[in-house]
């Protein structure tokens, strides 16, 4: 299967007052077209800047970042972006701030077939009836979902998601990731999800990749069965224990409170 996206050697460090702040150094990631791979690893080892490099909003010092076999060197429509605090405009209704990347980057299609787009997508996640609303009218979890109907509206091939569900609380973010498995099916996406929710990571992706503290490299990779827990059920399964334990481990590992070589074998 061909990689959409594909992570090379990246180095990269930030220039602050008291000099470089190395934050990745040795990053590899690989997704293949469809696929959908969390990243997990200690706060502040460099998972935003991560998703930075990929959108195109920075360059790399070193290595490379390739999306659909073409070098990324700038920002690009075919990429989708959520993050935990989702900014939407308090002033336009939910359905003008789904249509909003839809202005700054014009299409094709006629305004009725935008709108039609933006309506179906807010449907999609259960907003039918609230697209006159405003944001502040809308809970936590409902201005998430419209956040991600925004970040659907160009059918962007990659769709990176950062932390969105982490100021959720447990029912509603449970209730989001059952909403990200209908979104997936009815609107396929290559993903990267930075979560710090091990069981959001299983949840959700076929793939966790766990990164060591900063400056960040590929530290593990797990790969989650096709048959992993895709119902909420599925998560109190043995097989989701034993991958929960493993990535726990992972994460200790990164934070340095377990040493590396316990499980080098
Ligand atoms: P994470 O998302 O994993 O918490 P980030 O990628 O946001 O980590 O940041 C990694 C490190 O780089 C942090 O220590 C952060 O303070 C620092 N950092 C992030 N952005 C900048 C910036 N623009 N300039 C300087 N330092 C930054
Ligand atoms: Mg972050």
């Amino acid at each position: 299967m061909e990689n959409l996206i594909e992570i090379k050697g990246v180095r990269h460090a930030y220039t602050t007052a008291s000099g470089p702040l190395p934050v990745l150094d040795g990053l590899e990631l690989a997704v293949p077209e469809g696929g959908f791979v969390a990243v997990v690893g200690p706060s502040g080892c460099g998972k935003s800047t991560l998703t930075r490099l990929i959108a195109g909003l920075m360059k790399p010092d070193e290595g490379e970042v390739w999306l659909h076999g073409a070098r990324v060197t700038g920002p690009r429509a075919t990429v989708g972006m959520a993050f935990q605090n989702p900014v939407l405009l308090e002033w336009r209704s939910i359905l003008k701030n789904v249509m909003l990347p839809l202005e700054i980057v014009p299409t094709k299609s006629s305004r009725a077939e935008q709108e039609a787009r933006a309506r179906y997508l807010l449907d999609l996640v259960g907003l039918a009836g609230f697209e006159d609303k405003k944001p502040s009218e809308l809970s936590g979890g409902m201005r998430q979902r419209a956040s991600l109907c925004r970040a659907l509206v160009h059918k962007p091939e990659v769709l990176i998601l950062d932390e969105p569900f982490g100021a959720l609380d447990a029912f509603t973010r449970e209730d989001l990731w059952q909403t990200m498995h209908k979104v997936k099916q009815e609107e396929p996406f290559t993903g990267v999800l930075i979560t710090h929710d091990l069981r959001e990571s299983i949840f959700l992706a076929d793939q966790v990749v766990v990164l060591s503290g900063r400056p960040a490299r590929t530290q593990y990779v797990l790969d989650v069965p096709q048959t992993g827990p895709r119902d909420l059920d599925h998560l109190y399964t043995t097989e989701a224990a034993e991958m929960l334990a493993i990535l726990r481990h992972q994460i200790e590992i990164a934070q340095g409170r377990a040493p590396a070589d316990e499980v080098s074998a």
